[in-house]
């Protein structure tokens, strides 16, 4: 059955008709092309990139950039890109994230004009896939401290250390990787089969098995200094692409909250125990729904507020911070509200929501967990850093 949306408060009167329109046409690519496929795709662990064709002829790929062939969508359009597509799987929706925040965009603020030329086009169009390698065994939440260095030699650069936790890494054919020079902390473009370099894949997630996630190793590989990105200096190159995808997940989630709260309460009214009564007749069962659909209309006002700040270029970091943080923890809690209200069934796969719950769980994770995304509200009111 088609998505039919949820909005308890209007919410959809702060949306323009051209950002209803790319909505509907998200959701509708969600139910008709990744619904079908993504059962099996989660159990198989398999991530469908045969819809990445389809989701770049969309203008998915890069949306919010503008040229190289990308949509130019605004804040809310590319939001709502993300919500219909992580309604459908978070492991989607953070393939997108990842090939539009976090590769075409350091390429489009960092990179050189044949850098934009080369890649943008190719990424925007699906032709290449991307992955973003900061995440070190030893460094998480910590990614300045890095060990992954960059040496000059000549016109090249030699890499030398390890990645991991990377969406998409096998399945890359350029990757953004983030190392140590004696000047600090640049970014290169490592293409696939470049001499030194190689990806392994992370097996036995119980989380976005739907999703490549992959080690990438550099034992003295060589990339020509064209491939370094030439206008980012330090760890704020970096953070401030994380910054775009944090604003992606802000969106997506509400997605698989949505899906969460539609599922539970169909059940309820559906699911009959005591004198053949629903559960949605139990105040208990009501006080969830009501929590559930309390929450995400908070967080899609969150949200659009986020976005209209965004397109007047006014979004700072600690007010992304607010939006991932509150929008993850508020889809995990509706995942796992819905999970009980659906009792014996919602652990299976019959319904979306245990699946949602599991990706959820890494969404509270990347992307800067909780505990680091409260730190930066903290340092935001307080004006002192608390992360040592
Ligand atoms: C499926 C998946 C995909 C990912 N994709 C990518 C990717 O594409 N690219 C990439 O670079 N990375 C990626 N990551 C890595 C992700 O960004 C890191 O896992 C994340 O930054 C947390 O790092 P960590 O796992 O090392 O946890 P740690 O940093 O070891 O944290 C462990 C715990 O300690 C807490 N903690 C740490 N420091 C503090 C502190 N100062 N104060 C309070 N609490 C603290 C954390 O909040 C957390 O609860 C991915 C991860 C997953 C699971």
């Amino acid at each position: 059955m088609a998505f039919r949306g949820v909005d308890y408060l209007c919410v959809d009167s702060l949306f323009s008709d051209e950002e209803l329109l790319v909505r509907q046409t998200a959701r509708r690519f969600a139910d008709e092309r990744i619904l079908p496929v993504i059962r099996d795709c989660y159990r198989d662990a398999r991530f469908p990139s045969e819809l990445i064709p389809e989701m770049a002829a969309l203008g998915f790929l890069g949306a919010n950039l503008e040229g190289y062939g990308c949509a130019g969508m605004n804040n809310v359009e590319y939001g709502l890109v993300m919500q219909e597509l992580e309604r459908a799987d978070s492991g989607v929706r953070s393939f997108v994230s990842v090939q539009g925040a976090l590769v075409m965009y350091p390429i489009y603020s960092y990179g050189s004009d044949e850098q934009k030329l080369k890649w943008l086009p190719l990424l925007q169009s699906g032709r290449a896939v991307g992955c973003f390698g900061l995440t070190e065994p030893d460094f998480g939440s910590n990614p300045g401290g890095m060990r992954t260095t960059a040496q000059r030699d000549g016109d090249s650069w030699v890499l030398n250390g390890e990645k991991t936790w990377i969406t998409n890494g096998s399945a890359s054919h350029v990757a953004v990787v983030w190392a140590r020079t004696p000047q600090g902390i640049r970014g290169f473009l490592v293409e696939r089969g470049a001499p030194g370099y190689s990806t392994s894949d992370i097996h036995g997630k119980w989380s976005m098995r739907a999703s490549v996630t992959s080690s990438l190793s550099f034992s003295d590989c060589r990339v020509p200094e064209s491939n370094r990105l030439p206008a980012a200096a330090g760890l704020k190159a970096p953070l401030s692409c994380l910054s775009q995808a944090r604003y992606g997940i802000g969106w997506g989630v509400l997605g698989a909250a949505m899906d969460c709260y539609e599922t539970a309460r169909q059940y309820s009214v559906l699911r009959k125990q005591f004198d053949n009564r629903p559960i949605a007749s139990h105040q208990l069962v009501q006080e969830k729904l009501a929590w559930m659909i309390t929450e995400i209309t908070k967080a899609q006002l969150l949200a659009v507020h986020a976005g209209r700040l965004k397109d007047q270029h006014r979004l700072e970091p600690a007010h992304i911070s607010m939006l991932k943080r509150n929008n993850v923890a508020m889809a995990l809690e509706c995942a796992r509200l819905s999970r009980d209200l659906l009792g014996a069934n919602g652990i299976t796969d019959e319904y979306p929501v245990m699946r949602h719950l599991c990706n959820l769980e890494t969404v509270k994770t990347y992307e800067g967990t909780d505990h680091i995304h409260a730190l930066v509200i903290g340092e935001r009111v307080t004006g002192v850093p608390a992360y040592r």
